[in-house]
């Protein structure tokens, strides 16, 4: 990312200038870049120029400088030569740490041209393996003691890849404060990602979803990403593997985290169900990239294949934008947190930019701001992943609602009834209570449909429904068991109190009264009942074996509720659930309605 950064600021000096540059006077200087105190020439030569040839060139004059803080050529990456003066007029020597802080440069050679003529030549950039740098950093650094006099200072710079030039003088003092807190920035950054990423990388094994596992890999693609442009993986990962290898690694990483950047987002937005077509674009565009990257590799074109991992680098930023743009609009779970996030990324890329180019104060936070936004973005996205989690989790719930519920008449079906009677198993066993269960079917139905029509018929059935749900208490539990058929438990405390109260539903059922244009459609209906308590049953059952039996006593009782002549209630007496059959427990009624089955 910060590749891309220099690449804008090369735009952003095109317009050189011919004039001198300043010298640096020691007594006044204060840390910092010395991109303005620069004059450079292009090598422009097959062979490599001597130092005695690269100062002939500066004498002559036509070398060109900047007005910024750090000199950036972007993909331009002819060899360059830099040079700068430093007057110390203190007559005490001082020890300075000079700096080129793009771990990516190939070939550095720095010459230091005393107030005698002695020349010091310091050699570093990563065609040396870590341990053969000047100073074992993540970047280019040498100390240097300035003796009292002016000390020429030529840079001589050849690289492959991509060429920013952050080149920085500091005290000694300076160069070890800001090394501590470097370090410390970059470790509180990276730790936060890194929390992040182990904390839903547990959440990825526990609730096993993909898309926390993307998430981990973006996190961690990040960091390792970022480790690798600003050089720190190569403190911790030191074999040396030629010129080119963390230049290399530098595009895989850059390249590897925009593709599960890029389907993180595809999949916590469901692009395909509103965006198809640019949801399969981004994926075709995401599995082409690395083989054209594998190519170019293989063609050893460095240069040409760091472009093009930044063109996707460009288009990652623009891509998540559209992302987040069209999410919203379709009103896509966590759409808005993860615009926010992706508009904050793009933010901060430009703050840093702006820093680089010198257009906001070059310090440690907006050099950082892409971090420092990674993390702000891996924190919002890992809401949004809850988010996006819980919502999936609210219209599963929504869903199995539904289909415990009965269409027609909007209370619950067999599903729901099941679902709804086992919540209360515990509390019946714990307190040992009856509880009665009462099927009941509309007798003759079919002559209903026949006679006034099917629409008619339903509206019956919904009347019926309405008409149960009044009448018993609101504890009890309803539902369409199937048809025209009912089914209802209620927790009571004897036969008598049970019988009675479907006596009573059955006779509102027969007062009912629907209306078909100027007829008056009239019902009775036929009730079971069973009484049932799950400890005065065989322990050895399960609640839903025990609740599955008492069903099917009710179920006997409708059925000879039917055989004596309908619109009646039949009372299944089940002292030992097992062993009672309707056939040989029969005895005659009750009440002029109600007959029981002891
Ligand atoms: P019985 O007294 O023996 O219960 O006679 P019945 O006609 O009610 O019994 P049967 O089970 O033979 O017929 C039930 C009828 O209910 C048949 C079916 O067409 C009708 N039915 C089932 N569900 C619906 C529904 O949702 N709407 C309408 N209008 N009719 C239904
Ligand atoms: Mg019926
Ligand atoms: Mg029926």
């Amino acid at each position: 990312m910060h590749r891309f950064i220099f690449t804008l600021i090369t735009i952003l000096y095109l317009s050189v200038q011919t004039v001198s540059a300043k010298e640096i006077e020691l007594s006044t200087f204060e840390t910092s870049p010395i991109g303005s105190y620069l004059t450079y020439f292009l090598e422009k030569s097959d062979q490599r120029l001597s130092l005695k040839d690269a100062q002939l060139e500066f004498d002559l004059g036509s070398t060109l400088t900047q007005s910024g803080q750090t000199i950036s050529k972007g993909f331009n990456v002819e060899t360059t030569w830099f040079k700068t003066s430093i007057n110390n007029s203190n007559a005490l020597s001082s020890h300075y740490r000079l700096s080129i802080e793009s771990p990516w440069l190939d070939y550095i050679d720095v010459y230091f041209v005393n107030p005698n003529g002695e020349v010091e030549h310091i050699i570093g950039g990563d065609h040396l393996p870590i341990s053969e740098q000047p100073i074992f950093s993540r970047f280019f650094a040498t100390d240097m003691q300035f003796e009292q006099g002016v000390t020429d200072l030529y840079i001589r710079i050849q690289t492959e890849a991509i060429m920013p030039v952050p080149i920085k003088l500091s005290t000694l003092a300076d160069a070890i404060t800001n090394d501590g807190n470097d370090k410390f920035e970059y470790g509180f950054l990276y730790g936060i990602l890194v929390a992040l990423a182990l904390y839903n990388l547990v959440l990825f094994f526990s609730i096993r979803k993909k898309i926390f596992g993307l998430y981990v890999l973006y996190i961690s693609g990040f960091v390792l990403n970022s480790m690798s442009y600003t050089g720190w993986l190569f403190t911790f990962y030191t074999p040396h593997h030629g010129v080119h290898f963390q230049d290399y690694v530098d595009v895989s990483l850059m390249i590897t985290y925009s593709i599960i950047g890029l389907h993180f987002g595809r999949r916590l937005l469901d692009t395909h169900l509103y965006a198809p077509n640019l949801n399969k674009a981004i994926a075709n565009i995401s599995n082409a990239i690395p083989f054209i990257i594998l190519g170019l590799f293989v063609m050893d074109q460095l240069h040409l294949a760091t472009i093009v991992a930044f063109l996707f680098n460009t288009s990652f930023a623009i891509l998540t934008i559209t992302l987040g743009i069209l999410a919203v609009r379709a009103k896509a779970s966590a759409a808005n947190l993860y615009l926010i996030s992706s508009v904050t990324a793009a933010i901060c890329v430009s703050v840093s930019t702006a820093a680089v180019a010198g257009l906001l104060p070059y310090n440690s936070f907006t050099f950082k701001a892409i971090e420092v936004g990674m993390a702000f973005e891996g924190i919002i996205l890992a809401v949004a992943l809850a988010t996006r989690f819980r919502d999936a989790q609210r219209d599963k719930e929504r869903a199995e609602e539904h289909a415990r519920k009965d269409e027609l008449t909007d209370i619950f079906n067999r599903r729901g009834f099941k679902y709804a009677t086992a919540q209360l198993f515990p509390r019946f066993r714990q307190t040992n209570e009856n509880f009665a269960l009462f099927l009941l079917d509309i007798d003759k139905f079919k002559l209903v449909n026949d006679k006034f029509g099917h629409a008619t018929g339903d509206l019956v059935i919904i009347q019926v429904t309405r008409l149960i749900d009044k009448t018993i208490r609101t504890e009890d539990i309803v539902a369409r068991w199937g048809g025209e058929e009912f089914i209802v438990l209620l927790a009571i405390k004897d036969e008598t109190e049970a019988l009675l109260l479907a006596e009573n539903l059955r006779c509102e059922i027969e007062n009912l009264e629907t209306q078909y244009f100027d007829e008056n459609v009239k019902v009775t209906a036929s009730i079971g009942v069973s009484i049932t308590n799950f400890t005065g049953n065989n322990q050895l059952r399960s609640d839903t074996e025990i609740f599955e039996k008492a069903i099917s006593n009710a179920d006997n009782a409708l059925y000879q509720a039917k055989s004596n002549g309908r619109n009646t209630v039949c009372f299944f007496n089940a002292q030992n659930i097992e062993g009672i059959t309707v056939a040989d427990k029969k005895k005659k009624h009750t009440t002029s309605h109600s007959q029981v089955l002891t």
